[in-house]
């Protein structure tokens, strides 16, 4: 690995200003875990990184009672998975972290490090993205804030500038009634990322539901939401032939991303089933087909 000068501002104006000076040959270090494999890799070759590690205000999980949960950058996805905040008002986030990669990633990661390198193969944007999420972004100059659809662009892209950091992930309070799922599927038990996931939200009156939110991740260059599949089952009493018919259009509505671990057509079949799954799961139907994938789904 090419030698690097190790910087550790004390504020994020000072970060920034770094970033600013430095240019290209500068990085922000989070955990690490994304950046030194890159690094060790050698797709990477920064000559100074701006560690993240003393802006502790990043690292906090609150909540308030109109803006809902904001997550520091620097939570690490095992913070999050143990947050009593996460757990009791995003619980589907709770979770999602809490079988994100392995325990290694989790205690060293962080949710900022993973939204900001823009890997498709991950879990959090399409969880974030069911959940409505924006993202605080700052610089020296000033702050804004953007819906996650808009702040994640293309594979490894997002709508950093060079000199912003990522601050904060705010989760806007839940209507009464929400109830949510996350699963995810992975191609091999030892294989730690997600081929596929869903991620879905919606607020139950009785048998039928309303504010329905469907986010397909891992399986597209970026996570999306499946429009129409969700204004399909808004005002329906969830069946199984609504599940499928649901399913179906968020399998057709996809162009997957074709790669070593899985061609196009596979990764549509599996979305298919992942999100007819959860369809049903979340509604308490009995969907016995395809029983042998049940082994490979993560969700709760
Ligand atoms: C073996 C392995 C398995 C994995 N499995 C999964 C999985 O199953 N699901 C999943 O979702 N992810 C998975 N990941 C990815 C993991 O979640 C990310 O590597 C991790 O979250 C990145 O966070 P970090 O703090 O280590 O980022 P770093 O490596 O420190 O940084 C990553 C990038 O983001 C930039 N950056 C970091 N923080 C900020 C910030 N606040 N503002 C601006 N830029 C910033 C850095 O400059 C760098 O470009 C896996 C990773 C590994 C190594």
């Amino acid at each position: 690995m090419r030698d690097f000068e190790f910087l550790e501002p004390a504020s994020v104006n000072e970060a920034s200003r770094m970033l600013a000076d430095l240019g290209d040959d500068c990085r922000a270090i989070a955990g690490g875990t994304a950046l030194m494999l890159g690094m060790r890799q050698r797709m990477l070759t920064p000559t100074h990184l701006v560690s993240l590690g003393q802006l502790h205000d990043l690292k906090s999980i609150s909540l308030d009672a109109h803006a809902g949960l904001s997550i520091g950058a620097l939570a690490r996805h095992h913070d999050i998975a143990r947050s009593p905040l996460v757990q009791i008002y995003a619980p589907l986030l709770a979770h999602m972290a809490s079988v994100l990669a392995n325990p290694q990633v989790r205690n060293q990661g962080t949710l900022g490090g993973n939204l900001c390198y823009a890997d498709p193969s991950t879990d959090p944007p399409g969880c974030l993205m069911a959940l409505s999420a924006q993202v605080v972004i700052e610089r020296a100059a000033g702050q804004r804030v953007l819906p996650i659809t808009d702040f994640l662009i293309d594979y490894y892209t997002t709508a950093l500038a060079p000199d912003e950091l990522l601050t904060h992930i705010r989760i806007p309070p839940l209507a009464a009634g929400t109830v949510g799922l996350y699963q995810r599927f992975l191609r091999t038990p030892a294989e730690h990322r997600p081929l596929a996931s869903i991620a879905l939200l919606a607020r139950r009156e009785g048998a039928v539901c309303h504010d329905v939110r469907l986010a397909v991740g891992a399986s597209t260059p970026v996570a999306l939401r499946a429009a129409r599949a969700e204004a399909f089952m808004n005002g329906k009493t969830i069946t199984l032939d609504v599940a499928r018919a649901a399913a179906d259009m968020v399998a057709s509505d996809i162009d997957p991303i074709s790669d070593a671990r899985g061609a196009a057509d596979y990764r549509r079949d599996m979305v298919r089933i992942v999100a007819r799954r959860t369809i049903a799961q979340l509604f308490d139907l009995q969907d016995d087909s395809q029983r042998g994938l049940q082994r490979d789904l993560q969700g709760s």
